[in-house]
């Protein structure tokens, strides 16, 4: 006879090896066992925890990272000199440019060569980089955070999952654009073939399959909910919670998903370099920071830390696990805001109110001023007859909107429109329309609200007018 505990196993490392981290199921399984306790700490002793990490860190990073040991030689520093969280000032940033610069030198010398497991990402913000994971070991931590997170709107292994995260599945020849993977609990749907056409197969296939939770990209799973609710097309009652993630969730989005699904909206926020990872609350809509990942500061313009409530700044990150590779005060070139805790949850992690978005998702006003996409109020009727659309700058204060009309799309509609957006960008924007057939993906299968081609750094000189740039990128 089976006992309940022993069927939960099984199924869990039959998920655990589909998911390809069987090799390290035991690092799963112990970063999953510390997080259940974890949670129930005290601040002091989480930061306790913290220090003990960074020491282990630092220390290893001194004796075997080259490019470390030059950093702590170069500034007359020892592990030893850094004491507190706040000590690590003293370390400098390391920026996408200082990664690449130095990659081979970021490697740790005391790991053989099979234990790190190439990773790219980032070609969203127009810098590629490249870095290792720990092979298997990375990976299975990264689910026990993941699981622990989902955990909170009661994700279960071998769940039935709808994933729509900008892959290409299928042909438009067969018109079939989805497929079956993880033994037939992921339902992998192609965001490249959503089009008013087909979204009527997919919400029928949707339907049959009979998930519990959707996972994506919040743009594609907008553009679903978005033909839902103009079609009037009823929730999927199975499904319990969408999960969100490796874009910014919008305030509209939110709201349009919650209205499409009948069911909570669920947000995480981190990067593939794994230098930072925050999930909702159960109880709220702000973010818990994972202290047992990451130590992360919000650093403001003038490359100081920003504090308290409200204030926003970019997202600085040590990661505190990755040995292989350690980043050490990565800029993620994300940009979030704190929030005031301690939460209704009981948890003590740090709080983070908002992402505010990628420092490119941000439009550079005419004095220099970087306005928040998240602040932008696109919920409004305004938008009713607009199908797509897309901002695009290329010139310090001003915007390009791009807009792929409606049928019904009037005059009225575009003095409104033009009224509305300009309303919301403020004086120091000058809003152009223009009208155009289609906006594409990206090659990563995401649809993007914004296209900025200024070079935009967060905490140093913004450009100026006369450093305009021409741009390549046809809207
Ligand atoms: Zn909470």
């Amino acid at each position: 006879m089976i006992r309940l505990g022993e069927r939960i196993c099984g199924r869990e490392s039959f998920t655990a090896k589909a998911l390809g981290i069987l090799p390290s199921y035991s690092t799963y399984r112990e970063t999953y066992a510390l997080l259940q306790e974890s949670r129930g700490w005290s601040r002091e002793r989480l930061e306790a925890y913290q220090l003990q990490a960074l020491a282990r860190l630092l220390d290893h990073a001194y004796a075997n990272v080259p490019y470390y040991r030059r950093v702590f030689d170069e500034r007359g520093l020892v592990p030893e000199d850094i004491q507190t969280l706040r000590d690590l000032e003293r370390l400098p940033f390391l920026t996408r440019e200082d990664l690449q610069n130095n990659l081979a030198d970021l490697k740790a010398t005391n790991y053989p060569e099979t234990a790190f497991e190439y990773v790219t990402t980032g070609g969203s913000t127009g810098i590629p980089v490249g870095f290792y994971y720990e092979k298997g070991a990375s990976r299975a931590r990264e689910w026990a955070f993941m699981k622990t997170q989902w955990d909170r709107v009661g994700y279960r292994f071998g769940d039935k999952c709808v994933v729509l995260r900008g892959y290409i599945v299928g042909s438009a020849k067969d018109e079939v654009y989805w497929k079956k993977t993880l033994f037939g609990r992921w339902l992998l749907m192609s965001s490249h073939h959503m089009t008013e056409e087909t979204l009527p197969a997919y919400i029928d296939r949707i339907r049959r399959f009979k998930p519990r939770f959707i996972q994506g990209y919040p743009s594609t799973a907008a553009a679903l909910a978005r033909y839902m609710v103009d079609h009037r097309v009823a929730p999927f009652p199975t499904v319990k919670a969408v999960l969100c993630g490796s874009e910014n969730l919008y305030p509209w989005q939110r709201s349009l998903l919650e209205e499409a699904f009948g069911c909570r909206v669920f947000s995480w926020y981190g990067n593939s370099e794994q230098t930072v990872l925050a999930g909702e609350c159960e109880e709220s809509t702000h973010y818990h920071i994972f202290p047992e990942y990451g130590i992360v500061e919000l650093i403001g313009r003038d490359g100081r830390p920003v504090e308290g409530p409200g204030a926003m700044g970019e997202v600085v990150a040590t990661n505190l696990t990755n040995f292989v590779c350690p980043l050490i005060r990565y800029r993620t070139m994300d940009l979030a805001t704190a929030a005031q805790g301690p939460c209704t949850c009981g948890r003590n992690y740090p709080l983070l109110e908002r992402v505010e978005g990628r420092v490119q998702d941000f439009i550079v006003t005419g004095k220099g001023e970087l306005l928040s996409g998240i602040t932008m109020n696109i919920d409004t009727d305004a938008f009713d007859n607009v199908k797509q659309f897309q901002f695009y700058q290329e010139k310090v204060g001003e915007v390009i909107l791009n807009v792929v009309r409606k049928p019904g799309f009037s005059d009225l509609d575009a003095e409104y429109l033009y009224h509305e957006v300009s309303r919301s960008c403020g004086d120091d924007v000058v809003v152009t329309i223009r009208y155009v057939d289609s906006i594409p993906l990206t090659a990563r299968g995401k649809y993007r609200y914004f296209v900025q081609s200024l070079p935009i750094r967060f905490g140093e000189r913004e450009p100026t007018k006369s450093e305009n740039i021409p741009s390549d990128i046809s809207a």
